[in-house]
């Protein structure tokens, strides 16, 4: 007698090989890494664990470890960066790469593909588009230009997750999560989420339950160096002088 065997579920690392295959194309035609690394010690933001830790799927991980050595797990330094571990599901490894001189852009991490964005599930639980992570705005230079995000890079994000979130729902709880706490988070500070709609135009979501609606590129603001060329070239310079 035979026993039916249960299938195994969840993210396996050819599903990861999918995503790497169909989702290449850059966030947008400027090199925005030249733009956030003279403020940063001359490391693009996302790319030091100094500023963001990526976290990957298990599956991803052991996906990376065939195909390269240029990556390692994150050691923590700190309190915050033992949160950053602490918190990561079980499913999820925090990682490390050997930094930005040795990127190698076939194995980057879908975190790294996906920067400074993560799918947003709207209330009535649709995934209706690219949002930020707010965290990042007063260092991130795409999020003060959201005008700037190639349409195929939205194709290819939104085709990406959308088969993560159908070969594992988990995947788009964790992206329900993230967005719960950027309603919470805007309505705390009583501003509007801006983000990109699947088709690249750009979308709302209000403060307390407003609701989410369309938006126009005008009413999206810089933040913190970004908001004038003027402002740039200050913060520039005065991180030039702190480095000399
Ligand atoms: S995505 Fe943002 S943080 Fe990363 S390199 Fe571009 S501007 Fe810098
Ligand atoms: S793999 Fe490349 S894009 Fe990803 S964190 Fe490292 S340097 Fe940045």
């Amino acid at each position: 007698m035979f026993q039916a065997m249960a299938k195994k579920k969840g993210l396996r690392p050819k599903h990861f090989q999918h995503v790497y295959d169909q989702f290449q194309a850059s966030i947008s035609r400027y090199d925005c890494g030249k733009k956030c690394a003279p403020l940063n010690g001359g490391n693009p933001v996302c790319c030091t664990t100094e500023d963001a830790v990526p976290i990957a799927h298990k599956s991803e991980w052991k996906l990376l470890r065939s195909r390269t050595d240029l990556w390692h797990r994150f050691k923590p330094y700190d309190a915050a960066t033992r949160k950053i571990v602490e918190e990561a599901s079980d499913d999820c490894r925090a990682i490390e790469c050997k930094g930005a001189r040795f990127c190698e852009r076939d194995n980057r991490t879908l975190a790294c593909r996906a920067f400074p964005f993560f799918p947003y599930i709207s209330r009535a639980g649709d995934f209706a588009g690219l949002a930020c992570f707010w965290e990042f705005e007063d260092r991130c230079w795409v999020i003060s230009n959201l005008n700037v995000i190639n349409r195929q890079f939205v194709q290819e994000f939104v085709a990406a997750h959308e088969y993560l979130f159908e070969k594992d729902p988990q995947e788009k709880e964790y992206a329900q999560n993230q967005s719960i706490t950027a309603r919470r988070v805007f309505s705390r500070w009583n501003r509007f989420i801006p983000m990109l709609d699947r088709e690249g135009g750009y979308l709302k979501e209000l403060p307390h339950k407003g609701g989410l609606v369309k938006a126009k590129i005008s009413e999206f603001h810089a933040h913190g160096p970004y908001v004038s060329e003027k402002a740039y070239r200050e913060a520039v310079k005065e991180a030039e002088d702190v480095a000399e």
